[in-house]
């Protein structure tokens, strides 16, 4: 895909783009909202433009209704910090067609780009990548996670340590591992705190949690059946 990314935390700009250049996307940056704006009108056929909600000059909310008032077909992915039912609608309300909670882990980026292009694209839909091991299966594009076709209901953190001991299925992960896999982004969890989540995710799946297994003085692992 021709994204756009409007976000102003130049290391966080660079990280994600290198991560979205290795998954052969064209990426162009604005460091502001009127510079996005301006890549906006100016570039043609773009297909997504990623916007962070807190801009130096003018918020993504009114980038996102800038860019819809001037009647321009690009899909827009917010990127929120703040991870609150008021902040995500009225994202969408301002015209954004999907958002993501910070830290957020790249693969949430790339699956909800993936959905996007979907959407875009005419005919008849692809079908969804799905993870599974034994009773556990995850809908990236759909974020859902069912146990024995029973939904879970899991919070972004949660999903993004599924997803990334759902990719791993069978193998050891050690706790830096696991952070690097499911929050690259993020600067407020520490090792420590992968056995708090993977405590929180354990119970969640309920008969399934005993899927993941303490290798000790390792990390986790998630058994493959
Ligand atoms: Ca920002």
């Amino acid at each position: 895909m021709h994204l756009l990314l409007v976000e102003d935390d130049e290391r966080l700009a660079r990280a994600l783009t290198r991560l979205l250049e290795e998954d052969r996307h064209v990426v162009e940056h604005a460091p502001d909202g009127r510079t996005g704006l301006d890549l906006v009108t100016a570039l043609d056929g773009l297909d997504a433009v990623i916007l962070d909600i807190g801009l130096p000059d003018m918020s993504g909310l009114d980038v996102a209704r800038a860019i819809r008032k001037a009647g321009v077909d690009v899909s827009i992915l917010m990127l929120t910090a703040r991870d609150t039912v008021n902040d995500r609608v009225t994202g969408l309300d301002a015209g954004a067609d999907d958002y993501v909670v910070k830290p957020f882990a790249y693969q949430e980026v790339s699956a909800r780009l993936r959905a996007l292009a979907r959407r875009a694209e005419p005919g008849p839909r692809r079908a969804q990548p799905k993870l599974t091991a034994g009773r556990i299966e995850l809908d990236e594009a759909a974020r859902r996670v069912t146990v024995n076709g029973s939904a879970v209901d899991l919070s972004p953190r949660e999903f993004s340590l599924l997803e990334a001991l759902l990719r791993h299925a069978g193998m050891t992960l050690t706790r830096d591992q696991l952070l690097d896999h499911a929050w690259p982004f993020s600067v407020s969890v520490t090792p420590n705190a992968v056995d708090a989540y993977v405590h929180y995710l354990r119970t969640k799946l309920g008969e399934a949690g005993g899927q993941i297994e303490t290798v000790r003085g390792v990390g986790y692992r998630l058994a493959d059946g």
